[in-house]
């Protein structure tokens, strides 16, 4: 996959002409170093770049049109370190078409109450310079996310870490191709949508193969290749005795080792970030693809199942966002329940393409029979997930517009061991408790295919809502169903009249 290591955070230093040489070259040196922390902290995943002090309407214009033209911009901050008359940045901002973060710091932490005199207040003055800037913000009803407290603080690092992580998923969707394998499954509602309206609120493009384009490329695969994969699953996983050399089912391993390599080659072929497959449509293919869609989603493909490309486009992004944290992220289905009064749990799974990432150990390996599809056995990997939050987050389709649902949840040990369950599972309680979750889930309209993260948090997902200008529908430990209920209905006629609120002059 790309190489995201060189991407960068601009800052962007508010100030004026008015203070002269000497303050603003203060204003420089104290930029760069409060650029040079941030740039060092490890909650923040990308390079933070000191760009220059926007001092004028035509530096700040010309900034914020040098950041719209890089390839390795993915967001400006912005601090105003003096006061930085506001309309000065109308033109810029007006242009800027990167992710916005206005940062309200201050170069000391303490006040020198002893030393202060006229000209240290003159130079630090973000209490009011910010506020000016804010104004304008609010003014032109500009999406950002502001973060306020001292530069030097952690809990300042990790509010922009989280919307650095939002800012690279964005960066990231931006032309990425999703490519569909067959269609949808038939009847099936939430996973379609518009696919013209996704490209242009998103910028990810979803585009339509048949199977047998696939097929070709699986078909084209040498046996010493499948022999190659097969010998690197050995290594990787926890074979079962049918499955290894020698044993009854091996062939179903080599056939599951050719249709990754054929997926690969096809994914590479049609330069896509993200897939779908569907049970519905496989001619030509001796197994559903299980194992593959695993190990593919291991390596940063964006998946959904049954067609569902709007799961797969977020799956990618999500991956994006993480892929600097331990914990994964995976394509997920809630599929089960347990409604024992004393502890309800939710079984989430699916018929086989669950990401290893999200594995507490070494998956094991095996073969069993799929009773949907009409296909031969599809090998695939089985484990458990470990305790932890994590969070359900998903991309309907109102026919209006998008709306992202997120719902926090706390991953639990099984009750008991899952001996007969062919299939990787986690066992989840949704906050804030069960009832209060499935209903507000199912008053937003969230579908039954979330994507499923232990990297993430709701902050990084309201984060990139602010910077898709979608609605966000947030399900945690706070919620309750009759406000719930009364911010569905206010979003509607929200949305249906923003336009008219947005900056227009
Ligand atoms: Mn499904």
């Amino acid at each position: 996959m790309k190489d995201r290591t060189q991407l960068e955070l601009w800052l962007v230093t508010g100030s004026q002409h008015l203070y002269g040489p000497d303050a603003l070259a203060q204003v420089a040196s104290n930029s760069q170093e409060v650029a040079n922390a941030l740039n060092h902290s490890r909650s923040i995943p990308a390079k933070v770049v000191f760009k220059r002090v926007g001092e004028t309407p035509e530096s700040i214009r010309s900034i914020c049109m040098e950041a719209n033209d890089s390839q390795s911009c993915i967001g400006l901050v912005v601090w105003c370190h003096t006061f930085s008359p506001a309309k000065m940045w109308i033109g810029g901002l007006s242009l800027l078409n990167k992710p916005l973060l206005h940062l309200h710091t201050q170069f000391h932490r303490d006040l020198p109450w002893n030393a202060i005199d006229m000209d240290y207040m003159n130079l630090h003055q973000s209490a009011h310079g910010d506020r000016e800037f804010g104004f304008m913000c609010a003014r032109m009803r500009l999406e950002r996310k502001v973060v306020v407290g001292h530069w030097q603080d952690s809990e300042v690092h990790e509010r922009i870490g989280a919307w650095t992580r939002a800012a690279k998923g964005w960066h990231s969707i931006q032309g990425a191709k999703v490519v569909r394998i067959g269609d949808n499954m038939r009847e099936v509602s939430v996973t379609e949508g518009d696919k013209v309206g996704a490209e242009s609120r998103f910028g990810f493009s979803v585009n339509g193969y048949g199977v047998g384009d696939l097929v070709e490329f699986v078909n084209g695969q040498m046996d010493s290749d499948v022999d190659a994969l097969c010998a690197e699953y050995e290594d990787e996983y926890e074979l079962v005795e049918a499955l290894k050399r020698g044993g009854k089912r091996r062939e179903s391993l080599r056939d599951g080792a050719r249709i990754e390599l054929g997926l690969r080659a096809f994914l590479k072929d049609t330069n896509a970030s993200a897939f779908t497959t569907t049970f519905e449509d496989l001619r030509g293919l001796k197994q559903l693809p299980g194992l593959s869609v695993q190990r593919l989603m291991r390596d940063g493909y964006g998946f959904g199942a049954e067609g569902d490309w709007k799961t797969a486009a977020l799956v990618y992004l999500m991956k994006v966002m993480g892929e600097d944290l331990d914990e994964g992220t995976s394509f997920m289905e809630d599929y089960t329940y347990h409604l024992h009064p004393e502890g309800t749990k939710v079984l989430g799974s699916h018929m086989l393409e669950i990401c290893p990432t999200i594995a507490a150990e070494k998956p094991k390996l095996e073969i069993h029979p799929l009773g949907i599809g009409g296909k031969e056995d599809p090998v695939r990997l089985v484990f458990d997930v470990a305790p932890g939050p994590a969070i359900n987050a998903v991309i309907v389709d109102l026919g209006n517009r998008f709306r992202l649902v997120v719902n926090d949840v706390d991953v639990v040990e099984p009750d008991e061991p899952l001996p007969n369950l062919p299939v990787a599972r986690a066992v989840w309680e949704p906050r804030p408790d069960f009832k209060t979750s499935a209903a507000s889930w199912m008053y937003a309209g969230g579908s039954h295919h979330p994507v499923f993260s232990k990297s993430l948090d709701a902050e990084a997902m309201e984060d990139l809502a602010s910077i898709a200008g979608i609605e966000m529908v947030h399900i945690g430990a706070d919620s309750s169903l009759s406000e719930l209920r009364k911010e569905l209905r206010l979003n509607e006629s929200f949305y249906h009249v923003n336009r008219g609120f947005s900056f227009a002059g």
